[in-house]
């Protein structure tokens, strides 16, 4: 079966990893800082906190601005849940904005609409997570724009977007949020097995979030309350957990980054060869906005109407080709349902739900297998 993602490990990947195993420190060592100042290099941000998962950075971000019981939180319904759990996890509500289906991201029309009605009843979000569905870049000058209008905080979700550009940012500088968020899952662009990073330029909400990936407990005497009793002496100054990062993991990420790059190209290379190879049907592939560089997570089309995606899957799969859905809306899972979630409240996230697939993308699929899987699905949309 060929996948619809797959990671690339290097031998240099594989040194790197056993360096730290056979080093002082399996975690709380150098390499996590090193990853971090990594990331906020590339990003372009003042500072960037590694984690053990996106959900975890997703969750500390939310604390970090303060969401709590009776907040209210925005975000995509074509998304991972991890988007939309991470205010739940704070006692927040959730509630979502209906998509473009030109691009599969928050729609910001629809985010203008739903902005001025919550503001007449008094139910505006205290945060909105956009999500970059795919790697594609969300429109953050609109969506910024409008939550600056209304005194909102965005956590930009680019679980999918290391090393992607919008306008003239990469991804992850924070220039239209407060926070971003990357995974480093094996599925998404670059990987630590495990993790993720958020990044911002706000000190107070870099130090919250570092806090909180680590129980609330500081050793760092500038920011003690009590005075310094000794080199023993901690404080635990909020609630926090254990979401920390290992030295592996950075070391991994460290290693992985270097290709980062390379990755983007490559991974832009092919879509763009899919988007050529699919030119000639009516199939449509999801492609960013004019301006930004996508990291291409995924490779989205949209089916044609009158296609059954449900017997092309199946087809697909039976040709060994792992296609894949991204993603059942998550208003629709049977969680969000109980919250009381209706079907058919988000009409264009459902009906893009209804035609999507992802095709297979990760930088050592062929042209060869490029060219078997767009030949074999247009021969089942025809
Ligand atoms: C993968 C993913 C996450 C969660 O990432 P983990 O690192 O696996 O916790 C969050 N949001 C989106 C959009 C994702 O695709």
């Amino acid at each position: 079966m060929i996948p619809y993602g797959r990671q690339s490990i290097s031998q240099e990947d594989i040194e790197a990893v056993t360096a730290v195993l056979q080093s002082d420190f399996l975690t709380q060592g150098p390499q996590v800082p090193l990853f971090e100042s990594s990331i906020a290099a590339i990003t372009q941000s003042s500072y960037a906190i590694a984690g053990n998962s996106a959900t975890s950075m997703l969750h500390v971000a939310c604390l970090a601005l303060g969401v709590t019981e009776g907040d209210i939180v925005w975000t995509s319904p074509v998304s991972f849940v991890a988007s939309a759990n991470c205010s739940l996890y704070c006692g927040a509500t959730i509630d979502f904005v209906d998509i473009d289906p030109a691009t599969a991201n928050m729609c910001p029309e629809a985010l203008a609409i739903k902005l001025s009605m919550a503001s007449k009843t008094n139910k505006l979000p205290k945060v909105i997570i956009a999500v970059h569905m795919a790697g594609h870049s969300c429109d953050m000058e609109k969506i910024a724009a409008l939550a600056g209008q209304y005194g909102i905080n965005v956590i930009e979700d680019a679980a999918h977007g290391i090393g992607g550009h919008y306008l003239a940012s990469p991804l992850g500088s924070c220039k239209y949020s407060d926070i971003t968020i990357f995974s480093f899952h094996p599925v998404k662009i670059i990987t630590t097995g495990e993790g993720g990073v958020a990044t911002t330029n706000n000190p107070d909400l870099a130090k919250a979030m570092s806090l909180s990936c680590s129980h609330g407990i500081t050793k760092n005497k500038a920011d003690m309350e009590n005075s310094n009793e000794g080199d023993w002496f901690y404080e635990q100054q909020s609630l926090g957990y254990n979401y920390r990062m290992t030295d592996m993991q950075a070391a991994l990420g460290c290693s992985q980054l270097k290709l980062l790059s390379h990755v983007v190209a490559v991974r832009n290379r092919l879509a763009e060869r899919y988007q050529n190879l699919l030119n000639d049907s009516d199939i449509k592939v999801v492609i960013p906005l004019e301006g930004s560089v996508s990291a291409y997570h995924l490779l989205l089309v949209q089916l044609p109407d009158k296609c059954d995606r449900k017997s092309i899957f199946n087809a697909m799969r039976k040709a060994g080709i792992g296609v894949h859905v991204h993603y059942i809306p998550i208003h629709l899972q049977p969680y969000y349902q109980e919250l009381g979630f209706k079907k058919g409240s988000f009409h264009n996230a459902e009906k893009y739900y209804q035609s999507c697939l992802t095709l297979p993308l990760f930088p050592n699929l062929t042209f060869e297998q490029q060219d078997y899987i767009c030949n074999t699905l247009k021969e089942l949309v025809c």
